[in-house]
């Protein structure tokens, strides 16, 4: 199984001690949640490092040396109709990187879907269209897959 952390499960903090430890395989939690943000969005922090981070932050692309914004800048530009050729220009990465976050993406539609829509403003369509580039009609969780 892949791995796949949920939001308030790890720090996301890179100079964290805790950095990426899954609370579950801890003693001591060191994420607690702290509040919500204007938009209504749940907050953690860390208690090791003192950050804190929203849902949104580090849960899709856990894992990954490229900032999650960048990844999902790509991921938006190319729902938006950009070429992959043409976005491995402008933004330096190699197609097989950007295929490859878009395979990741697309096993993770349902969160992915609600952060491009929210904040880049993706249109339904466009995550579609998104979608089929790794043939994944962006279908909901799997049956017996929670
Ligand atoms: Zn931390």
């Amino acid at each position: 199984m892949e791995q796949f952390a949920k939001p308030g499960d790890f720090c996301p903090n890179e100079a964290c001690p805790e950095y990426e430890k899954l609370q579950s395989k801890q003693g001591k939690p060191n994420i607690i949640k702290a509040g919500k943000t204007r938009k209504g969005v749940q907050r953690y922090q860390c208690q090791t490092c003192g950050k804190y981070f929203v849902e949104t932050t580090g849960t899709i692309f856990y894992r990954k040396r490229t900032p999650e914004d960048e990844i999902l800048e790509t991921l938006a530009l190319l729902a938006e109709g950009s070429r992959i050729s043409s976005l491995t220009r402008v933004k330096g990465y190699k197609e097989d990187t950007i295929l490859g976050w878009l395979r990741e993406a697309a096993r993770h539609t349902e969160k992915l879907e609600e952060v491009l829509m929210k904040d880049y403003q993706i249109k339904r369509g466009q995550l579609d269209g998104l979608w089929a580039y790794v043939g994944n009609k962006g279908e909901k969780k799997l049956p017996g897959n929670t």
